[in-house]
């Protein structure tokens, strides 16, 4: 069973949305934000029509639609089976916050970086950011789209994927010459 303190990996079942339709389970977003707390049902169907059958929910970064707060996937693989957490536990997360946090984004990189993602579409991906605090050029693309990129994934935000790519010589050049202060959101 899932082991807060232990490291886990899919099983069959929870590995794609395809895979959890076709057992029949449940999934839902579960926040963790102490003021919100609200379960949020989330269809397979849909998300097996909108990202196709092979869409992961594994270790997927999951947004409140009642509070905007970060939380995760939650899933049941049937009626009376209880819920587990779609994610490889806490050790896997530690390491993936270290190496985030090793870009030193700051508050308002983030919040440039989440709403460029929320921003994607299907067929179009804004145009990466390249002014933020630290010097790596972050762009965003629909689920899937990141094979077709020259981009290294960098993590996930409301189910698009968020790229990066480290700068060379000229671009660390004009990078360094832009403006401070504050930047549009
Ligand atoms: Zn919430």
């Amino acid at each position: 069973m899932g082991d807060r303190t232990h490291d886990r990996n899919p099983a069959q079942w929870e590995s794609s949305v395809g895979d959890m339709l076709a057992i029949g389970a449940s999934v839902y977003i579960a926040c963790t934000s102490r003021g919100c707390q609200k379960p949020s049902r989330l269809s397979l169907e849909q998300l097996v029509a909108k990202f196709g059958a092979d869409f992961s929910l594994w270790d997927r970064r999951a947004v409140c639609p009642h509070c905007g707060h970060v939380g995760h996937y939650m899933a049941s693989p049937s009626r009376g089976t209880p819920y587990r957490p779609l994610r490889s536990g806490v050790e896997a997360a530690a390491k993936r916050q270290l190496w985030l946090s090793q870009f030193s984004f700051s508050v308002r990189d983030r919040l440039r970086i989440q709403a460029m993602a929320e921003r994607v579409t299907r067929t179009w991906s804004p145009p990466p950011l390249r002014d933020l605090d630290v010097p790596f050029v972050v762009g965003a693309c629909w689920p899937g789209d990141e094979f077709r990129s020259s981009g290294s994934f960098l993590g996930h935000w409301n189910q698009m994927t968020l790229l990066y790519w480290p700068m060379n010589d000229a671009e660390r050049e004009t990078w360094a010459k832009r403006p401070r202060g504050p930047r549009p959101i």
